[in-house]
């Protein structure tokens, strides 16, 4: 079955209010690179998406467990950090994708995650830490789009979802796929990295699925406890408990003003930056708090 929206609201993201004048010297020159390839990704994307639509098929792929296992290796192989697979929910796909302008997804999803520099989120707001998300914006880019070809050569159908942006809630999608848990600040918290990765996804007709682990693993009690990126957000943006929306989906930040300070800083990233799953990883941070 084909997958489609239910209704879900999506923010645009205004690519051309990044404020990249903040970047200068050495920073600037790696901007003039990064910049540039971070659309050429996203163009990619859609023209992976333009021609997967030529030939949309409802039928399910039916494929043996190694196939799983060598989409792993090139995952891998192409630097991606975490692996996932869940079926799509329909509920976390947007009415409308500004960046990829992706409007039906297949049945099932992999989700990636790639791992931010350390040190350059730890300068967070300052610009090191924006130039660091575009990079990974491009890194992992380039990797969906190499890996959603590499799943096609298999005879898979397969569309990539860019990591800017994109047609569906991904954090949601990661904890469904059993990469991690949800932050306080609306961030996918994973064992390896906390809340320092960029998300991306791959809708493929293929099935069955590999089994989805079981994540015994506490973010929400920690979560309680500790507040640091609600005390931390420089606009107050992170709410104190959480909304639910109408859809049932549930709101942790107020996007309007997060966004303003995150074209302001190109990235902001102090949520993740403040996270002690961050700065002392996962394990470290839980037993210090007990
Ligand atoms: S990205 Fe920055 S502005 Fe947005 S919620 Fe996080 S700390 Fe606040
Ligand atoms: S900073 Fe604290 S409250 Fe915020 S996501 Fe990290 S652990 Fe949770």
């Amino acid at each position: 079955m084909l997958k489609r929206s239910k209704g879900l609201k999506s923010r645009y993201i205004d690519q051309s209010k990044f404020n990249i004048s903040l970047f200068k010297g050495e920073l600037e020159d790696k901007a003039k690179i990064i910049i540039p390839k971070m659309f050429k990704g996203i163009q990619k994307a859609k023209s992976i998406y333009k021609k997967a639509i030529k030939e949309l098929s409802d039928e399910l792929h039916l494929i043996p467990e190694r196939f799983w296992e060598e989409v792993i290796d090139k995952a891998k192989s192409l630097g991606i950090d975490q692996i996932g697979f869940a079926p799509i929910d329909e509920n976390l796909i947007f009415e409308k994708d500004y960046t990829g302008s992706i409007e039906v997804l297949y049945e099932n999803g992999i989700i990636f995650g790639m791992e931010m520099d350390y040190e350059a989120i730890d300068a967070a707001p300052e610009p090191p830490a924006g130039l660091e998300s575009l990079n990974i914006y491009v890194e992992l880019g380039i990797a969906t789009n190499l890996l959603a070809e590499f799943i096609q050569s298999k005879g898979v159908k397969a569309i990539a979802c860019h990591p800017l942006g994109g047609p569906i809630l991904y954090p949601a999608m990661a904890v469904k796929a059993g990469l991690g848990k949800i932050g306080s600040q609306g961030l996918l918290i994973t064992k390896q990295f906390g809340p320092r990765q960029r998300l991306s996804l791959i809708t493929v007709n293929a099935s069955p699925l590999p089994e989805i682990p079981e994540l015994n693993f506490d973010v929400e009690g920690y979560c309680k406890k500790c507040k640091r990126c609600i005390r931390h957000c420089p606009v107050n943006a992170i709410y104190d408990e959480p909304i639910i929306k109408e859809n049932g989906i549930i709101s942790r930040i107020d996007g309007e003003k997060c966004i303003e300070y995150f074209y302001e800083t190109t990235g902001c990233s102090v949520c993740i930056k403040e996270c002690p799953f961050h700065k002392m990883g996962y394990k470290a941070a839980y037993y210090a708090r007990l």
